[in-house]
């Protein structure tokens, strides 16, 4: 058979030789496009060891390739904020976190909002928030040329009523487990700090969990997961989705459920304190924080299949059908963490992460500047 170069997909299709694995350290950076959504990445060789940030050099791209730049002005320069191992080259090979900035090198640029994430968790410090953010998402798989639809679904068509496919096994309940389990092991291989995993409520729908991390480094555990989960979407020819509400109708929607706690929540009066002190600020917040909760987010919160409504706040002990869910374990211990079951899978984990450290730990005194700059990246450039 005639190979072609969609089924050069694996991704030890051209392993290295010791030789050259010894000697060169290629390095993956990786950055945040200008839909705030997708990830770009492209290749630097080093021919020294990489230790550490520091060996790593600022470098540029074309930002007008990627809606962040205009042509006139296209330079973007790019600052490795954090290094994992590079699962799929193997060591010494790296991936890169990057923010983005233009060429003053002082100016973020389009949806970097990672520099203001790390000043408000720098304020926040001595609380020692941490969070576990649950990133669920649908696998899609092209039927013809360009049409997307869910794997395992048939063409065009809907599988039976969702029920069976939560955390499911079987043939006819669970589509694609080999890639969520191959992302899985990734991950650990690069060391992310992931929790677990498991098969969702729709069809096709999986989930995966990143945590327990502090501060910024959320954020960053979570894109490298996402890049990875994508990276691994091309050796199996699927597509991940992270729309709200991908199917319309009695399929469940995607969501990033974001666990969190601070110090004085894991302490002794830690349940009293989220429900005297810290429900009511994030009530108060909610038309505000919604708006960093994901773009189409009202399409998901409807109030039906497990979650809140999007224009009111509620929450409960135990209860799934609402804004926050406050755990039984939590109640029963007197001490520990909530959910906050608003963001929508396609967030930016800096600016939710940011926020809830905001609302309950600084008087929500940034809130405002989290708004405009996401508002900001929104709008279409100007030439
Ligand atoms: P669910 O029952 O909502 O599906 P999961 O098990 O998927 O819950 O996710 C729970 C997440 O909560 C995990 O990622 C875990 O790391 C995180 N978590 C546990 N304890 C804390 C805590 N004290 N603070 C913040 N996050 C926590
Ligand atoms: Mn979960
Ligand atoms: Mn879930
Ligand atoms: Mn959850």
């Amino acid at each position: 058979m005639t190979e072609t170069i969609e089924n050069l997909r694996d991704f030890n299709y051209y392993p290295f030789s010791s030789n050259i694995n010894s000697k060169y350290v290629l390095a993956e950076y990786i950055w945040i496009d200008g839909t705030g959504e997708k990830l770009r990445s492209k290749t630097k060789v080093y021919l020294n060891p990489i230790k550490n940030l520091d060996d790593l050099e600022w470098w540029t791209y074309d930002g007008s390739s990627t809606d962040q730049a205009v042509t006139k002005f296209s330079e973007i320069y790019l600052k490795p904020v954090c290094m994992v191992k590079d699962p799929f080259r193997g060591d010494p090979h790296l991936l890169v976190l990057c923010e983005t900035y233009l060429p003053d090198k002082k100016t973020p640029a389009r949806y970097n909002f990672r520099w203001l994430s790390n000043l408000i968790m720098e304020k926040a410090k001595e609380h020692k928030p941490w969070f576990g953010i649950e990133q669920e998402y649908f696998l899609f798989k092209r039927t013809g040329t360009t049409h997307l639809w869910p794997l395992g679904w048939p063409n065009g068509g809907f599988p039976y009523p969702q029920g069976r496919y939560y955390c499911s096994i079987g043939e006819r309940n669970n589509f694609g487990r080999a890639l969520a389990e191959a992302h899985l092991r990734a991950c650990l291989n690069a060391g992310l700090k992931i929790a677990g995993l498991n098969a969702e409520v729709a069809p096709s729908q999986w989930e995966f969990q990143i945590g327990i991390a502090e501060g910024i480094e959320i954020g960053d555990h979570m894109w490298l997961a996402r890049y990875i989960l994508e990276r691994i979407g091309e050796e199996f020819g699927i597509d991940i989705n992270y729309d709200p509400k991908p199917i319309q109708g009695d399929w469940n929607g995607s969501g990033a459920h974001c666990n969190y706690s601070t110090e004085t929540t894991r302490s002794e009066g830690g349940y009293k304190y989220i429900v005297e002190k810290l429900m009511p600020i994030l009530e108060k917040q909610h038309k505000d924080m919604i708006r960093l909760y994901g773009i189409n987010n009202q399409l998901r919160l409807t109030g039906k299949h497990e979650t809140g409504r999007y224009d009111s706040f509620s929450w409960g002990d135990g209860a799934r059908g609402c804004s926050i869910r406050v755990p039984i374990i939590t109640k029963e211990l007197g001490q520990g963490y909530f959910e906050d079951r608003r963001p929508a899978a396609n967030i930016d984990p800096y600016l939710v992460s940011a926020a809830l450290v905001d609302v309950t730990c600084l008087n929500s005194e940034h809130l405002p500047q989290l708004l405009q700059v996401f508002e900001t990246s929104q709008k279409a450039l100007q030439a």
